[in-house]
């Protein structure tokens, strides 16, 4: 445990020195709960949302995106029952007042309970009596457990009579839009709705870094779907045969591991509820392995019956195994037709769509629900590199890599800085995401550079300037080769989408690297000049304004 505990620490240490993650208001002591990105981190989150859309929007035919308003009036909550129930057990030490989230606590203790969320408030303080908790931080004895709501509320208006929450989950905006959406896509069943964006949740026992914030982000889709074709997903051939980890009730109550089967399987034993639920684990699995997570590291759990809403018939978690225990970080749920019926019921307006037949219906929800801090933790974890080089880095998958390549000069002498500079700008222009880097000797920036993670390093050196080759180093090889100057871009665009690999360029470029420039021509010819030619008047000014 020592020894995943300080991987954290370390992985924290790491964010805060790179520009990655840092806590909010840092400079006035920092608030539980809250962190920010950095430089690195931010084109981190970029890409991860990029994907994300990439792989649960823009592949698909009818899912569109909104962008809502994050603090909503309580009515809005009345109806999702967030009011009511959206809270966690809170315990107090009658000594030091400290507070403690009651089934955390007991997590630490209780070697038997499987389900800790499932408890009553009751249940809890029995349990904590049974084994004499007492208050970690001065051993004073535990006040009875309550519920304390986890809405961050506040008031509309200076007459502050109009009470507001700061939503929980981004999506409460999707249901209560629903009436426009579904105007303006034609009432045509099925379609999704996707919001990305924040959520607030006034947690009682922030921990495990970007796990459990108080502020945090979502990706949601809300997919409405015709109850009567939900055994119809149209892609559903193309996913059926692809296997994903399910954690069945049946193994969890054996304590035994996860199965890995076919979705189709998973629907036909009845398992998972339906197809569209099927399609959307599938969709899942494949995008939780892109972030370079092992399969065998994440798994579907079908939560138990009793923790399981009333209105809900299926959900299912993804949850991935963290170096310190087991983190959700997808939530699967078939709402059924509950959401929008209770928005119905509580603002009066009509929540239905009319199909061809003229028939009234309200559609079934699927929900898959993604929180962005938490994947980017597991992101982080599995791509930190702490044994193989002398300095720490970031193995990123191609697709998450904060930037695809840095240019430096060999020396800022003779010439080279800038030769290097305008070639800096020409990849920029060619859509690469690039860096620049001048300062210190050029294994130093080498190992900045995969610190960051960047994919290859390009340099500058004295033959550059004869032979107009260059020399790109490989981040997860340190592995070296020359290539001629002007098919750089394409070399590295078709590296990162993989399209060749970098052992390819031994071959490709072998007279380069046998000391044969007249190679150098090999791929001028591949590129697209007319788009060079005019990409190059946008460099040719900025090299101007930084070099006057
Ligand atoms: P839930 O509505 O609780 O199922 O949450 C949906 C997703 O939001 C989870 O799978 C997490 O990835 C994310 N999430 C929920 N609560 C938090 C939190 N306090 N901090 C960070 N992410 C969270």
């Amino acid at each position: 445990m020592s020894d995943q505990k300080s991987l954290q620490e370390e992985i924290v240490e790491v964010c805060l020195r790179r520009g990655i993650i840092f806590p909010t208001a840092e400079i006035y002591g920092g608030v539980a709960g809250f962190y920010e990105f950095g430089p690195v981190g931010q084109t981190l989150r970029l890409q991860l949302i990029n994907l994300w859309r990439q792989h649960f929007i823009q592949s698909e035919e009818n899912i569109v995106e909104i962008f809502g308003s994050t603090i909503l009036p309580e009515k809005v909550f009345e109806a999702s029952g967030h009011i009511e129930g959206f809270s966690d057990p809170l315990t107090q030490c009658d000594k030091c007042k400290s507070m403690y989230r009651a089934d955390h606590l007991l997590e630490n203790h209780d070697t038997e309970t499987i389900n800790f969320d499932v408890l009553t408030l009751q249940m809890l303080d029995t349990r904590i009596n049974e084994l004499k908790i007492r208050c970690p931080s001065c051993g004073g004895n535990l006040l009875p457990t309550k519920k304390f709501n986890l809405m961050f509320e506040t008031t509309i208006g200076p007459s502050s009579d109009k009470k507001g929450y700061l939503r929980p989950e981004t999506a409460q905006n999707i249901f209560i839009n629903f009436k426009r959406i579904a105007n303006f896509l034609r009432d045509k069943l099925p379609f999704g709705v996707a919001q990305i964006g924040k959520a607030y949740r006034n947690e009682i026992s922030p921990r495990n870094f970007l796990v459990r914030m108080r502020e945090f982000e979502q990706m949601e889709i809300e997919m409405f779907v015709n109850p009567d074709e939900i055994n119809e997903h149209p892609s559903w051939d193309e996913i059926s045969d692809l296997e994903i980890n399910i954690l069945t009730r049946e193994n969890q109550l054996k304590k035994q591991k996860f199965k890995r089967m076919t979705v189709q399987k998973a629907l036909d034993d009845n398992i998972i509820p339906n197809q569209y639920f099927g399609y959307y684990l599938a969709l899942e699995s494949e995008f939780i392995e892109m972030l370079g997570v092992e399969t065998s590291q994440f798994w579907f759990r079908h939560l138990l019956e009793d923790e399981t809403a009333h209105y809900s018939k299926a959900n299912f978690d993804l949850e991935v195994q963290f170096p310190f225990g087991v983190v959700e970080c997808v939530g699967n749920a078939y709402r059924t037709d509950y959401d929008l019926k209770k928005h119905q019921e509580y603002s009066k307006a009509n929540l239905f769509v009319v199909t061809p037949e003229g028939k009234k219906i309200v559609p079934h929800v699927i929900e898959p629900s993604f929180g962005v801090t938490r994947l980017i933790y597991i992101i982080l974890l599995n791509a930190y590199q702490n044994k193989s080089r002398d300095w720490t880095w970031f193995k990123f998958p191609n697709v998450l890599a904060p930037y695809e390549v840095l240019v430096a000069p060999l020396m800022k002498k003779d010439g080279l800085k800038e030769e290097a500079y305008n070639f800096f700008w020409e990849l920029k222009d060619e859509g690469i995401d690039v860096i620049y880097d001048e300062s210190g000797k050029i294994g130093k920036r080498y190992a900045r550079a995969d610190e960051v993670g960047v994919l290859y390093c390009i340099t500058i050196d004295y033959q550059s300037l004869e032979d107009e080759t260059v020399t790109i180093r490989d981040r997860d090889t340190t592995i070296q080769y020359r290539i001629p100057t002007d098919a750089t871009a394409q070399v590295v665009k078709e590296l990162v989408l993989g399209l060749i690999s970098f052992e390819d360029l031994q071959q490709e470029f072998e007279e380069i690297n046998a000391g044969d420039t007249k190679g150098v021509e090999k791929r001028k010819v591949e590129t697209n000049k007319t788009q060079q030619n005019t990409k190059k008047g946008r460099s040719k000014k900025k090299q101007n304004k930084k070099s006057s």
